[in-house]
């Protein structure tokens, strides 16, 4: 892998990860709207130009936004090369007029916020803490101190859309590979189980289907792209060969694959079972082994279907398989901004991706046990802290039930529905529009942020780590080596 296939539009690569903390230092929690690379102002005094912003909707992390924002009105009036969705995250984030915080609905001070929040965590029998895909990966970093130090469990919304990956990465391991590779060299590039003309608009345009890379001079032209899905979406369009699957059959699908990638015979009613004609299936096998350079780019269409790690597991295993044909890698294309960070500092914090418990005074992990959709089904949690995410509004009723009886610490950018049933609610700034730090690309790349404007509001982190201080502060003195490990 060249440098180049590392880079990203404003700079940062792999090495340059430690630059991007420093920045992040620099702009802890409240955004200090100093906005690291900002163009000097222009159109008028209350106009400036921010170059090479990120837009953090989405998994593609795309670093390549000018923004135009007005300073009087706190707000970003333009988002050049955004896409739609982009440009609606850029847009609705201006800033409100709220309480920076409220207990029991009535507004409070942060500090009082802080205290309250500090001791419901401190005496619950289970505090689980939950969100965390659409934070910094500075402010994830103290909220697994927090749970680490209460003795609880962390969880982020990877448990409910990408987890069977995170299982199946360690069970079968991973070929991968950076989003500026495919970009520059592959030639085949089949999408499963994905709709990203959808949700990731430019996922296309910018990695893998036009660009035009180094390797791959003619951009499209030079590209053969698949799409394997059960119904044809908008994304079919954009494919030169769309294969439909029988839906739940994927699984039978990719192991058939795997099955005459090696050689292996297979039984003569695989059109039945999967609904793909074996032909199709010699064609994409031939294709495969004799491109240049391939990519599976997989989705929740696959990991949250039947099968679900067992998916994963064989898109995996197949890409492996590929690879005594040519460079082949396989990559889950990631929803929230940030969520492949979540997963990158969990794991480097506590040694697995999510669903991670501390009660025994250790890490352990086990999905279905420590995920806090079981967690609250089961009634078994006693607190929450819950950013930047609205369980509330999408979690199964008996989950929900247990957070309407329980305290609830939300901090949030916007009033939710979680925010709104809070024993402690605090409004939040919105990441990278309002303050710095780090993300990771769905590519495990991490990117800075340039933040467009202040905010009035603290960051996640400023929140996080005023919780975590005072949680230090009030319990009782006692040798603990969480306590140590977590303490500044
Ligand atoms: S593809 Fe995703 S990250 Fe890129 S501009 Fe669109 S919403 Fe933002």
């Amino acid at each position: 892998m060249s440098d180049k296939d590392n880079m990203t539009d404003n700079g940062t690569n792999t090495e340059t990860s430690a630059a991007a903390k420093a920045d992040a230092k620099a702009a802890p929690g409240a955004a200090s709207g100093a906005a690291p690379g900002a163009a000097p102002k222009n159109g008028g005094d209350h106009i400036k130009i921010v170059k090479n912003a990120t837009c953090t909707f989405c998994g593609c992390v795309c670093d390549d936004m000018d923004l135009t924002v007005d300073l009087k009105e706190k707000r970003i009036t333009k988002a050049k090369n955004a896409c739609v969705l982009g440009r609606a995250w850029f847009a609705e984030h201006t800033i409100e007029d709220r309480p920076a915080a409220l207990i029991d609905g009535r507004e409070a001070s942060v500090e009082e916020a802080v205290e309250e929040a500090a001791r419901i965590l401190l005496e619950a029998r289970y505090p689980i803490t939950y969100g965390l895909s659409d934070s910094t990966c500075e402010a994830q970093r103290v909220a697994v101190a927090i749970s680490d130090i209460v003795k609880g469990s962390v969880d982020t919304t990877t448990s409910v859309c990408h987890g069977p990956s995170g299982i199946a990465f360690q069970g079968v391991g991973e070929t991968t590979s950076t989003l500026g590779e495919v970009k520059n060299r592959a030639d085949l590039v089949i999408y499963w189980g994905g709709n990203p003309a959808e949700s990731h608009p430019r996922h296309f345009t910018r990695y893998a289907v036009t660009p035009k890379g180094m390797h791959i001079p003619n951009g499209k032209k030079d590209r053969t792209v698949v799409l394997v899905d059960v119904r044809k979406t908008p994304s079919a369009p954009v494919s030169d060969i769309f294969i439909q699957v029988k839906p739940g059959r994927d699984f039978e699908l990719l192991w058939t694959l795997r099955a005459l990638v090696n050689g292996k015979k297979i039984t003569a009613d695989v059109e039945e079972l999967t609904g793909v004609a074996r032909e199709t299936l010699d064609d994409l096998v031939a294709r495969m082994k004799s491109c240049s350079y391939g990519v599976l780019f997989f989705g929740m269409g696959l990991t949250m279907t039947r099968g679900r790690h067992f998916n994963s597991g064989a898109v995996l295993a197949l890409a492996a398989d590929l690879n005594q044909y040519a460079p082949f890698v396989a990559k889950p294309v990631r929803g929230h901004g940030n969520v492949t960070g979540a997963d990158n500092v969990v794991s480097w914090q506590t040694g697995y991706p999510f669903g991670v418990n501390f009660n025994r005074g250790f890490p352990r992990f086990n999905p279905g046990e420590f995920t806090t959709v079981d967690v609250l089904a089961r009634g078994e949690a006693d607190a929450a802290l819950v950013i930047a995410t609205d369980p509330a509004s999408n979690f199964p009723k008996k989950a929900i039930e247990t957070l309407r009886r329980i305290p609830v610490i939300s901090l949030d950018t916007k009033p939710t529905e979680t925010s709104r049933l809070a024993r402690v609610a605090f409004s939040v700034a919105t990441y990278g529009i309002n303050t710095g730090g780090t993300v990771y690309r769905m590519d495990d790349v991490p990117i800075t942020l340039r933040p467009a404007f202040e905010s009035p509001y603290p960051g996640d982190e400023e929140i996080l780590t005023a919780i975590r201080d005072k949680i230090l502060a009030l319990r009782p003195p006692r040798q603990d080596a969480a306590a140590d490990r977590a303490a500044p």
